[in-house]
């Protein structure tokens, strides 16, 4: 008998799932999908709510990947349930890339373009805006295949989970290419919030990492263009002798090569080795996403009251994505500077703390990661495209078989 999954990644949050099926093809999970009243698509378990939550759980785990190259190396379409890991490999046999990658590969596709799962970078659209086909299995159990610049495509890939099962998502690639990264530490809280800007353009992908001391932290620059050479400092803030792991203390073997080291642009653009615990394992996240043009003032509207939650905080980061057109995407036409939190998975406090940071980000239209833990509801409406994304979940999943009370609460009401 199938296990029932139980509990998200880091076990912070439990499932209600009563029952698990493990289709082996898209033609059974078809005819499973057709006669079922109540499903949820489990990705690879890596979100912080209840969003993948529900009665019947549906792991694709057993169906093929199936990877394919099409138009002569422009594009490559997978199953919508391999990771960005297995996606890396196959593509390294074709010297092709993607644009970015989040911090960890370990997650599934289709599960990361359902929340707009990022990475960092200012000219670096979210994962979503690399994806230019899909093909789902609707509530019917009939296969609809779409590409961009269909009507309504703009509006399914950031899908929530809410629009049917995704089998195999097409992303944009590109000739393979190389990163080095390289660390810098000691970056004072003023340096950052005058030059925030400049910090942010240092590299390709940038990432501000903080631990809310007196201090604002470390920058990570992950440089597209290894053979120009690096500054020796960034603002104050000086390379770092040895590999370092954003939280302090956790053994920097798990995060990937730093120390200006070149390599492959799918061993550098996430912080974390495939294979390797990402992160810390034991943990909550939060994000909040504030339109570019209120970057500082927002980081430092938190920072002014960092001594209420930093005990409660392992590490925070701040990234810089690019806007889209994708409807339920939180950079829908505006840049972002994203506010990571990895918090210690002590739920009752972490949600106090949220609550503080919402509180400080208010005067600065911020909108939370789908996939993370944050407590102003509902969400929809503060997506200008909400009521042709409901159109289309009207459309494709009527009875709302797909649906869970998350999504309802949050997204539909
Ligand atoms: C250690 C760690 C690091 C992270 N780093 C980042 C980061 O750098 N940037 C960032 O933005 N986020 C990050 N996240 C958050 C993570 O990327 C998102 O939560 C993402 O949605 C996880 O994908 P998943 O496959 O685990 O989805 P799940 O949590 O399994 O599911 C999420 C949603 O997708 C739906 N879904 C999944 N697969 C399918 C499918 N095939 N068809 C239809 N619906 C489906 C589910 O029903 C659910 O609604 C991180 C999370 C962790 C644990």
């Amino acid at each position: 008998m199938t296990q029932i999954p139980r509990t998200n990644w880091s076990k912070s949050y439990h499932y209600g799932f009563r029952d698990c099926l493990m289709p082996f093809s898209r033609e059974e999970l078809q005819s499973t999908v057709a006669t079922a009243s109540r499903l949820k698509v489990l990705g690879s378990r890596h979100s912080f709510n209840a969003i993948a939550d529900g009665d019947v759980a549906i792991v694709l785990g057993h169906m093929p990947l199936d990877p394919v190259i099409e138009a002569d190396g422009g594009q490559v379409s997978i199953a919508g349930h391999a990771t960005y890991g297995d996606l890396a490999a196959f593509l390294a046999n074709h010297k092709l890339a993607v644009h970015n990658l989040a911090s960890l590969p370990h997650i599934s596709i289709a599960g990361a373009i359902a929340t707009a799962t990022h990475g960092s970078g200012d000219g670096n659209g979210n994962l979503a805006t690399a994806v230019s086909g899909l093909e789902i299995v609707t509530a019917d159990g009939k296969l609809l295949t779409t590409k961009r610049g269909d009507p309504d495509f703009d509006g399914m890939v950031v899908h929530l989970g809410a629009l049917g099962v995704v089998t195999r998502v097409t992303l944009d690639t590109q000739p393979a290419f190389e990163v080095s990264q390289s660390v810098y530490e000691g970056l004072g809280w003023a340096a950052l919030l005058d030059n925030l800007d400049a910090i942010m353009a240092t590299g390709y992908s940038v990432s501000v990492f903080t631990a809310w001391g007196d201090t604002a932290g470390q920058v990570w620059v992950k440089s597209a263009e290894p053979s120009k050479p690096l500054p020796d400092e960034i603002f104050g803030a000086t390379l770092a002798a040895v590999k370092r792991h954003p939280i302090s203390g956790v053994d920097p073997e798990n995060a990937t090569d730093q120390l200006g080291a070149r390599g492959l642009w799918s061993d550098r653009l996430s912080h974390f080795k495939m294979g390797f615990t990402p992160s810390n394992g034991d943990e909550i996240q939060s994000e909040f996403h504030v339109p570019r043009h209120h970057a500082a003032a927002a980081i430092e509207a938190v920072a002014s009251i960092r001594k209420s939650f930093a005990h409660l905080a392992q590490v925070a980061e701040f990234r810089t994505v690019a806007a889209d057109a994708l409807w339920l995407s939180p950079q829908y036409k505006r840049d972002t500077l994203s506010m990571h939190f990895t918090w210690v998975r002590d739920q009752v406090a972490v949600e106090t703390a949220v609550r503080l940071i919402e509180d400080a980000l208010a005067p600065f239209d911020a909108l939370p990661h789908w996939g993370k833990v944050f407590s102003r509801t509902p969400m929809g409406g503060r997506y200008p495209m909400i009521a042709r994304f409901k159109q289309l979940r009207e459309r494709l999943d009527p009875s709302g078989k797909f649906s869970n009370p998350w999504l309802e609460d949050v997204v539909f009401s």
